[in-house]
């Protein structure tokens, strides 16, 4: 089954239990300076959550893009290290607004992935996990869907503290959270990974699909729990993650989609290895890249605009590494259009500005690009304690324009960390210099035009690494 056929029977199955079918929405976040990016499909109805907004539907379903590369659920580093996260992919959602709850939603969610007609995957490759004082929840799954005992996990709090585990679901610091219960699946024996829960969880053996969220509480900046207006629903899928099962691969990246993709930067960047990682991370950050610009997020030197520019700069750096000296990423933007523009008319719509934003971002960062590697060899042939000094970085960062990110992201590969701390202390000092200096800002007004533009929201809400602080 098509990536394509498995987000529209999805919505579809929903339809047919009279959800409403609600487009996905941006990626820049419509008023919530909480957020740095879409991270989930509640996303968009926060407010309906904390009952501040009316809809004329109490059941929705959709295919929302997200991002997680910045802020409280962050995957940028997971990317090209295990088979199942990306920094943009796309989370089918069912969400009831004080409509349905535990039960309903369990049922739905069991009837559409096991049933013959939907998805018909096997049942004892599921296992699910619900939160450990969830006794409701438990006894859904145990005693009305039949799930044996052995393969449900209950997870509590000792994962950190009392409102962190896994199964306590929160779209970030603050606003709408509650218990989970989530379905995972066993891709087999001969891949590294434990159950949920077990020490060796990490693995990509048993891998999360789909969480299901019993939305119960609104989070306030202290920490206070209020109890929202209704007992909500709120579930995410990722579609590549179940892409993944129904077509009888491991990895996310071995999906249909993502073998085109890699097909196409093979191609553009004359790769002879599918396999290498540095392919997978450009098709990766193709698409998160492609989707900012689409949503209006250009690259600059601050707030969302970095974290683009961040992505990108490691998706050229990735291509340089596979010995493109060429300007390439703008070129893969085609391909992508032909896999996901039939789903997002507005990807299609916006293919030459995403163009022009990559091969400006390509052209302004190839000055720099060659000469900055050559000082970062120069420096990992010098160390002895396998660490980059923050020195080092911060000239990376200053005179070559490699995010701080970058340079560790370089460094990792070869086995080495870089000195943080001492990185931070020399752009604190800068700060310092540049506030009372005036702030010098790279100007792309003048190079593109824009439907709908990114929202800076000051360095006191982000931090250059992106994250809210
Ligand atoms: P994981 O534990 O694997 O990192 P998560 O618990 O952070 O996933 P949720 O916040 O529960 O994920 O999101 C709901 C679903 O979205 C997940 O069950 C998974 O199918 C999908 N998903 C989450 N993060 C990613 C990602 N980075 N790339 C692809 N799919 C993802
Ligand atoms: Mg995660
Ligand atoms: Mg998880
Ligand atoms: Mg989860």
């Amino acid at each position: 089954m098509k990536s394509a056929d498995i987000r529209q029977a999805f919505l579809q199955f929903f339809n047919s239990k009279q959800h409403e079918i609600v487009p996905s929405s941006s990626l820049v976040p419509g008023n919530d300076p909480t957020l740095l990016f879409t991270n989930a499909g509640m996303v968009q109805f926060k407010d309906v959550f904390l009952g501040e907004d009316k809809r004329s539907y109490s059941r929705a379903t959709t295919s929302q893009r997200c991002v997680r590369a910045g802020g409280k659920h962050n995957d940028l580093e997971n990317v090209g290290y295990t088979a199942r996260h990306h920094t943009f992919f796309e989370m089918l959602g069912n969400f009831s607004f004080g409509d349905y709850f535990k039960q309903e939603a369990i049922n739905f969610a069991w009837e559409f992935l096991t049933s013959k007609e939907w998805m018909g995957i096997a049942k004892d490759k599921l296992w699910v996990t619900c939160y450990e004082e969830d006794d409701e929840a438990y006894t859904i799954w145990a005693e009305q869907v039949g799930v044996p005992k052995d393969r449900i996990i209950r997870i509590g709090d000792n994962k950190g503290g009392r409102y962190n585990s896994d199964n306590f679901w929160a779209m970030g610091d603050t606003g709408p959270c509650g218990p989970c219960t989530e379905i995972f699946y066993d891709h087999g024996s001969d891949i590294w990974g434990g159950p949920p829960g077990s020490p060796e969880e990490d693995g990509d053996r048993y891998i999360e699909i789909w969480n299901i969220v019993f939305m119960q509480y609104n989070r306030s900046a202290d920490g206070e729990m209020a109890p929202l207006p209704a007992p909500s629903v709120d579930t995410g899928m990722g579609l590549e993650r179940v892409a993944a099962v129904m077509q009888g691969v491991h990895s996310n990246y071995e999906i249909d989609l993502f073998q085109n993709l890699l097909r196409a930067v093979a191609d553009v960047t004359q790769a002879k290895d599918l396999e290498d990682k540095s392919l997978r991370v450009i098709a990766d950050h193709l698409r998160s890249c492609a989707f900012l610009v689409v949503d209006g997020v250009l690259p600059s030197n601050e707030g969302r605009g970095y974290v683009l520019r961040r992505i990108m700069r490691r998706a050229i750096r990735h291509g340089h590494k596979l010995g493109q000296k060429d300007a390439f990423f703008h070129k893969l933007v085609s391909a992508l259009v032909y896999e996901m523009g039939d789903a997002y008319p507005e990807l299609t719509k916006a293919k030459a500005q995403v163009e022009k934003v990559f091969a400006a971002e390509e052209e302004q960062f190839a000055k720099t690009l060659e000469k900055g590697m050559a000082v970062l060899e120069a420096a990992l042939a010098e160390v002895k304690d396998k660490q980059i000094s923050g020195d080092v970085a911060f000239t990376l960062y200053d005179t070559y324009g490699f995010p701080f990110d970058l340079t560790a992201d370089i460094a990792r590969e070869r086995g080495y960390t870089v000195d943080e701390a001492g990185y931070d202390a020399l752009m604190e000092k800068q700060r310092e210099q540049s506030r009372s200096a005036g702030n010098f800002k790279v100007d792309y007004s003048g190079l593109v035009q824009l439907d709908g533009a990114t929202e800076f929201l000051g360095y006191d809400r982000l931090t250059e690494t992106g994250s809210i602080t």
